[in-house]
Formats: C-alpha cells, sequence, structure tokens
C-alpha cells in the first residue's frame, strides 16, 4: 500500500525509544495548584470564584471570557489562595487562580451523564464548550468552535491527528495503546456531529503496534479507516496533515473546514469523550518527560496547574546539569527559563537536553546550497523570508507567501550555517498576524 505524505519535510533523531515503551503514570499533585486564566487562544477566562472560596476537582473556576474562550476547572479540591499575575512558560505574568490543595481530591460530579444517543448535537458540542476543552496539540483553540462550522453538512473527514511527529513525544503513542476505545469512542462523538464525514485515524508508520491495535478495533465500522502515513517531520501539522490524507489543499487564511475536514488531536478526542460520556470537565492530560538529562523519562497523566518542577521530580529529578529546558518537543517548542511555572491544557512534553547545540555553534553566512527551500513543507523560500524579516519589510515578506510558513523549524534544523531561520520568520509572522486580526492586512 502506498503510504500518503507531503511534500518537504526531514527525519531528524526522534529519541522516542527513551519513553515509548513506559506506560503512563498519574501524578498526584502537591503543594498549590496554578490555573493561567489564559490557557488558550481568544478572550481570557474570567474568575468565578474568590479568595477563601472552597472547591472541588472539576469545579468551574473561570467562565469563558467571550465567544473565543474557554472556562476552567479545578483540578484538585482545596481553598482559593490567590487570584494574582503568576509566571507562565512563555516567560510573562498572567492573571491565575491559586488553589492550596487540601490532598483529599475529593471530585465534583460536574456534568449529568446521558446516554449518547439520547443526547443532540447541539448538546454534544455544548459539553464540549461548558467542559472548557481546546485543542491539546499545541494551539489551544477552543474546541467547540471547531466543531461548529458554519456548514457542518459539508464535512467530509473527521481526522483524529494521531501522527505525533514531533521528536521524543510519545504521550499520544501511550495514549492509542493503553485507552484505544476512548480515542475511537470520542471519534465516533465527533462524526455524530457531521452526519456525512467519515472518521480518519491518521498515523504514522513507525507505531505499528498503534496502527494494528486501532485497524483491528475499527475492523467492523465502515465509517472509520486507520490511514498510515510515512514517517516524516512535520507530518501531524495541519494542513500537512489534510493534505496527505485527502489530497485537499489549504491556505494560511483558510480553516480545516473550507476545504471539508475537521482535525483534532489524540488527547483532545480522548477528553471529549470523557466530557461527554461520564461528564468530566477538562482536568488532565498526559506529558512527556524526556531527554538525556532526565534521570527516569516517562509519560505522565498530570492534572492541569501542576508544577513543571513536580514533573522533574517524579520523572527522577536530572542526572545531568541540563544545558537546556524546552516545554514541548525540540522544534515547536520553547525554551524555559524557569520550572516553577504550571503545566495547562497546552503542555505536551518538557525536555531536558544537556547539550544545547543550538547555542554551542553560531550562525554564519548562507552558503545558499538551497536546503531549506528542499524541505520546507510550505513551499516557500525560507532564506529570503528570514532575510525580509530581519530587514522589517512586511511588503516584501507578504509577496514571497511568508504566511504559508507553518512554523515548522525544519528549516533550522537543516541549515548548514545554522540560521536562525525559523526564528526571524515567527517573529514577523506574529506581528502580520496581528495586522490580519485587526483587518489591516489580508
Ligand atoms: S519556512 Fe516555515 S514552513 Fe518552511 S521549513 Fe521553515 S519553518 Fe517550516
Ligand atoms: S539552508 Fe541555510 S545555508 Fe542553505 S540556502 Fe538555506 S539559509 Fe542558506
Amino acid at each position: 500500500m502506498v503510504k500518503k505524505s507531503f511534500v518537504g519535510g526531514i527525519h531528524p533523531y526522534d529519541g522516542k525509544e527513551l519513553t515509548k515503551d513506559i506506560p503512563i503514570k498519574a501524578v498526584l499533585p502537591k503543594g498549590d495548584l496554578v490555573y493561567p486564566l489564559v490557557q488558550h487562544i481568544g478572550a481570557p477566562a474570567v474568575a468565578a470564584v474568590k479568595v477563601g472560596d472552597k472547591v472541588l476537582a472539576g469545579q468551574k473556576i473561570a467562565d469563558a471570557g467571550g465567544f473565543v474562550s474557554a472556562p476552567v476547572h479545578a483540578t484538585v479540591s482545596g481553598k482559593v489562595k490567590a487570584i494574582e499575575p503568576r509566571r507562565t512558560v512563555f516567560g510573562d505574568r498572567v492573571m491565575s487562580i491559586v488553589v492550596e490543595n487540601d490532598n483529599y481530591y475529593e471530585e465534583i460530579d460536574a456534568f449529568p451523564v446521558k446516554p449518547l444517543d439520547q443526547m443532540t448535537a447541539e448538546e454534544i458540542r455544548e459539553r464540549i464548550r461548558e467542559a472548557g476543552i481546546v485543542g491539546m496539540g499545541g494551539a489551544g483553540f477552543p474546541t467547540f468552535i471547531k466543531m461548529s462550522p458554519r456548514e457542518p453538512d459539508k464535512i467530509d473527514y473527521v481526522i483524529a491527528n494521531c501522527a505525533e511527529c514531533e521528536p521524543y513525544l510519545t504521550s499520544d503513542y501511550r495514549r492509542m495503546l493503553e485507552e484505544p476505545e476512548n480515542l475511537i469512542g470520542g471519534l465516533k462523538i465527533l462524526l455524530r456531529l457531521f452526519v456525512h464525514a467519515r472518521g480518519i485515524l491518521a498515523i504514522e508508520d513507525n507505531k505499528p503496534a498503534c496502527i494494528d491495535l486501532l485497524k483491528e478495533l475499527t475492523k467492523d465500522d465502515p465509517r472509520i479507516t486507520v490511514m498510515e502515513l510515512k514517517t516524516k517531520y512535520p507530518q501531524g501539522a495541519e494542513r500537512q496533515l489534510i493534505h496527505a490524507t485527502t489530497g485537499r489543499l489549504l491556505n494560511s487564511s483558510m480553516l480545516p473546514a473550507d476545504v471539508g475536514c475537521i482535525v483534532s488531536n489524540v488527547d483532545t478526542v480522548i477528553t471529549v469523550n470523557r466530557a461527554v460520556t461520564r461528564g468530566k470537565p477538562m482536568m488532565y492530560r498526559v506529558v512527556t518527560v524526556t531527554g538525556d538529562a532526565v534521570a527516569s523519562p516517562g509519560n505522565f497523566l498530570v492534572r492541569i496547574g501542576t508544577s513543571y518542577r513536580q514533573l522533574i521530580d517524579e520523572a527522577g529529578g536530572f542526572k545531568h546539569k541540563p544545558a537546556k529546558i524546552i516545554s514541548g518537543g525540540p522544534m515547536m517548542g520553547f525554551a524555559l527559563f524557569d520550572t516553577d511555572v504550571p503545566t495547562t491544557k497546552t503542555t505536551s512534553a518538557l525536555l531536558a537536553l544537556s547539550r544545547d547545540e543550538v547555542s554551542e555553534a553560531g550562525p554564519c553566512a548562507c552558503i545558499n546550497c538551497g536546503k531549506c527551500v528542499e524541505v520546507c513543507p510550505g513551499r516557500v523560500l525560507p532564506r529570503k523570508l528570514a532575510d525580509f524579516a530581519e530587514q522589517d519589510n512586511e511588503t516584501a515578506f507578504l509577496k514571497y507567501n511568508g504566511m504559508e510558513c507553518c512554523e515548522c523549524g525544519s528549516c533550522s534544523f537543516i541549515c548548514p550555517a545554522r540560521r536562525h531561520l525559523t526564528q526571524s520568520i515567527k517573529s514577523m509572522r506574529r506581528i502580520l498576524l496581528e495586522k490580519r486580526k485587526k483587518g489591516e492586512i489580508k
């Protein structure tokens, strides 16, 4: 069978052998839990509790602050100790609710449970909204908005993004192996929202155990297909995934729904299942803690709000002094300067490396080798775009389709001159995305 893929891409060392065979371990948080009111794309959530209030796990502690926003729920029982700005993984200070954990883990029944076949599509969407579910693959876009396109009848595919192409990450891999029924169940729930759609479980071919398992469990369901993809980074980027699985193309100003697709990652689909069938809001996620500086790398089921520092302790601490700590994977993640920050709905991994190869060897002049162009899945000219970004030349950046970059990092990875191509392009894209939001540019 021909395996599906996209044009461009790279094959970095994947580091997955460190954690792929390690079962998910649940972590009971210690000390205070911190819930930033911004853990999603859109308006900040608004605190619905006050200092001194007693809360239970699963209780809503912040309401959505607008249409594009998401409520936040406590993940332990305890007392609201403060509502104040706290440092986040991005280094900024964000208004947060701090809950002093009472260590009883008393939980509320957040939502009534109703048999799935008695729930309407609108009730399912409302449940997803109230449960505060956002895209857990990194973007943090509120899931109920994604599941409410203008014309649901025109959605042809609901794609569960099981690619997990980012090096080192194995949280989705473990979820697929340990909870395949919950993943398939979640996909079936999403298919209830789109009556004409087929479900696709899109998996890279470096995960044969997951492919076999999911094929076996879906063999009697004609609506669901397990699709094998070539292992190549960034296979799991939304546009590349849609192209590889359906042959449909979209650009940076389009949504997947514009080409009849809905894409959701493994953890998000499982969280939808939990909210709809068990009445639980978004409280947990699986985080891979890994890297050669970590004593016992592993995959952890984490209550959102737990500190990164505790996750390092759970993984046995550091065996070498890390030269670099990254939140997320090595390609799309970002350097972490303080581990006293909370995990959030979008935390996927913590990677600690004993060498920082990027800072060890600084950039030099471009040698015009063209490798960055060869690997770019966005089919743009990374070298030129980085030059335009460094010159603040917005017009040329737009003319050369700079907005089509998906910030995958492949160009920086491959560049023999070690130029910080992605970093420069990313900074310019941030500025232009803001302008696009305000309607100043198309
Ligand atoms: S220009 Fe953007 S899309 Fe192309 S390789 Fe670089 S980061 Fe990836
Ligand atoms: S990969 Fe680096 S050295 Fe080669 S053309 Fe691109 S920017 Fe220049």
